[in-house]
């Protein structure tokens, strides 16, 4: 048994205005016992948006969940028209960061170098990296999966200085997020072995045995409980359940 704590991340993605959000976060909270909290580390990521609402309502109803943003950029300050910076971020009690999520990836051009950029950033300003990696379909039917993983964790995170800081990584198949087709729980056991020995080689034994590893793609309160049986998983990233308070609820009520 590892002391890893479970970590369970809700992804909102770009649902929920700041007003639905409060209703979310609340809703989640009704459902949520003290012993939950005490089992597992709980994150929301909302849009950011949301995140002053929710950070207010976690705060003044002592909700211990903490909050999330879905990305960041790497420079502190200054003419980057749309961006968002870890400081602001960390000024709102965000304690995680959500990078390099491969719709980001995808859809605006994400790289791996921008990656270690913004990684480095939240580690600068005490925020968590939830560093996320994972094979195209193609790439797995190719037999390139394992490859391309450890490449993006090699780009992505060689050089970084943790120091205290925290470090997670999502495992996502590209083909399993939003798809409803989740991954085989013993593949993805074993591609979370694989992200722990390839942070072995990056980092060092110690940090790969506390660095926390998450499996994302299509996890639902049914299938959630084979991906936690295995050893080198040690929570999930949830896009869609997660919308759904109920739903949220259950995956992180999984052990019951
Ligand atoms: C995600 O957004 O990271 C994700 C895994 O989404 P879903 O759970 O909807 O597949």
């Amino acid at each position: 048994m590892s002391d890893r704590k479970p970590l369970i991340v809700g992804n909102w993605k770009m649902n929920a205005n700041h007003l639905e959000a409060i209703q979310m976060i609340q809703k989640l909270s009704y459902r949520l016992e003290p012993s939950d909290y005490d089992a597992v580390d709980v994150v929301v990521a909302p849009p950011f948006t949301s995140l002053r609402s929710v950070q207010v309502v976690i705060e003044q109803d002592r909700i211990p969940i903490a909050l999330g943003a879905q990305d960041v950029y790497w420079v502190d300050e200054g003419a980057y028209t749309g961006e968002i910076s870890a400081p602001m971020l960390a000024k709102l009690n965000v304690a995680h960061v959500i990078v390099g999520h491969s719709e980001r990836r995808q859809h605006f051009g994400e790289s791996d170098e921008m990656v270690k950029l913004k990684a480095k950033a939240a580690l600068g300003h005490d925020l968590f990296p939830i560093v996320c990696v994972g094979e195209t379909l193609e790439q797995r039917e190719a037999g390139d999966a394992e490859s391309v993983v450890r490449g993006q964790l090699r780009a992505g995170l060689t050089g970084l200085a943790l120091g205290e800081g925290s470090l997670s990584v999502a495992y996502e198949p590209v083909w399993a997020i939003g798809t409803g087709r989740n991954a085989m729980p013993d593949d993805a056991g074993l591609m979370g072995g694989l992200v722990r020995e390839e942070l072995r080689s990056i980092f060092d034994s110690e940090t790969a045995e506390r660095v926390r590893v998450l499996y994302g793609g299509s996890v639902n309160p049914v299938n959630i409980k084979d991906f936690m049986a295995k050893k080198d998983i040690d929570g999930a990233l949830v896009g869609g359940a997660s919308l759904d308070p109920d739903k949220f609820a259950a995956i992180v009520r999984y052990r019951l």
